[in-house]
């Protein structure tokens, strides 16, 4: 028996685990546990999915943030990014693009940009759902009051992904300026959930400051929020931030963690992100092969990619959507796998098939 495999066992069984055991969990991890841990977590996700995988077309249409989080490339502070903002008209270009390609939802992300009032959102909102009714619209534009969030839904919005970032306050402070705060951040994760969003929260793995304790509080938030959808990827340094000299995040602790989120939630949608494409040519592979289910490829104007930098040597920003749904296909045949045309919503767990 290899260490820690019962504390897996533990967690597939329960769900959750006390901190401590997450803290031992976490600090045992070596690729031999690896091993042990995606043989279930993959099986899982097959059983949850099949070996289809669900795509989601990102769309990065503002680069203005009013924010001034310490890791992030676009954060306010940062004089060299050449700031954009994307027209309606653009942003339906790329859903056009997209829902040729296959893509049945979008993502509109962007920097916290005053810009986009509430109006000008619910407009946007309702172009999109009108001339694409079959799609599923997913929103990541940061905090928001209640209302806002309401009216945002109200005009059709179905998704929210807001990463909580860390769930330890004093960690939280270590990564965001004094006027951001981890109590508001989860208080808007709530009131998603409450309005009836599909939800997703996450973080970053290897963020400076993160210790096996602070991740085990995550576990256990990520829990109790039970939320939708999972975003987790590699801590990657950005030059022009304050933390241009911290060490990138591991690809080995993120592809585990995908694993034991997986076992606690495993009918939660989770995405192999570009982060982890960035950090190891095959990082996207890998992400699906440890148990995440969905690609969150870009459908951004060539153009305006490049400035959306939230790290250094982002991955396929001179790709275009074609190019990148084509090779995306081809790399989820490689491990036996493709891409779904399908809206890809949150769907109740399969039960019944599960065997140890
Ligand atoms: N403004 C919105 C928000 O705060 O949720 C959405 C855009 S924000 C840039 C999206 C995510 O990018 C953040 O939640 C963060 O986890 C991730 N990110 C930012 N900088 C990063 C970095 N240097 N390395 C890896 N991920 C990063």
């Amino acid at each position: 028996m290899i260490y820690g495999q019962e504390l897996i066992d533990e967690l597939y069984q329960k769900r959750i685990l006390p901190k401590d055991k997450l803290i031992a969990l976490l600090q045992a991890q070596n690729p031999e546990l690896d091993a042990y841990l995606f043989s279930i977590s993959q099986r899982i996700a097959i059983e949850q999915f099949g070996r289809r995988i669900y795509t989601r077309g990102l769309i990065e249409f503002t680069n203005y943030c009013k924010n001034n989080c310490y890791y992030c490339g676009i954060r306010r502070d940062n004089r060299h990014v050449q700031r954009y903002r994307l027209t309606t008209e653009q942003i339906l270009n790329c859903c056009r693009q997209g829902y040729q390609l296959g893509f049945r939802t979008f993502v509109l992300q962007g920097g916290e940009d005053p810009y986009f009032t509430d109006q000008r959102m619910e407009e946007i909102i309702r172009q999109i759902k009108g001339e694409f009714p079959d799609c599923a619209l997913t929103l990541s534009i940061g905090e928001k009051s209640r209302d806002s969030y309401q009216r945002l839904f109200d005009a059709g919005a179905n998704r929210y992904l807001l990463r909580h970032e860390t769930a330890n306050d004093a960690h939280y402070a270590q990564l965001h300026p004094p006027e951001l705060s981890l109590a508001n951040r989860k208080r808007c994760l709530w009131d998603l959930k409450a309005i009836g969003y599909q939800v997703g929260c996450g973080f970053m793995v290897g963020s400076p400051g993160q210790t096996p304790e602070t991740l085990a509080e995550d576990l256990l938030f990520i829990h109790e929020l039970a939320p939708q959808m999972i975003g987790i990827g590699p801590f990657l340094h950005h030059q022009q931030t304050p933390f241009a000299q911290q060490p990138d995040g591991s690809m080995e602790l993120t592809l585990f963690l995908i694993g034991l989120l997986r076992l606690m939630i495993p009918n939660a949608l989770i995405p192999s992100t570009t982060a982890l494409a960035t950090i190891h040519p095959r990082g996207r592979e890998l992400g699906i092969l440890a148990g995440a289910n969905v690609v969150m490829p870009n459908l951004s104007p060539t153009d305006v990619r490049a400035q959306y930098t939230l790290y250094d040597n982002k991955a396929c920003t001179g790709e275009e959507a074609a190019e990148s749904w084509a090779q995306l296909q081809k790399q989820m045949h490689s491990i036996g796998y493709c891409l779904a045309v399908d809206r890809g919503d949150f769907k109740p767990e399969v039960h019944g098939t599960q065997q140890k």
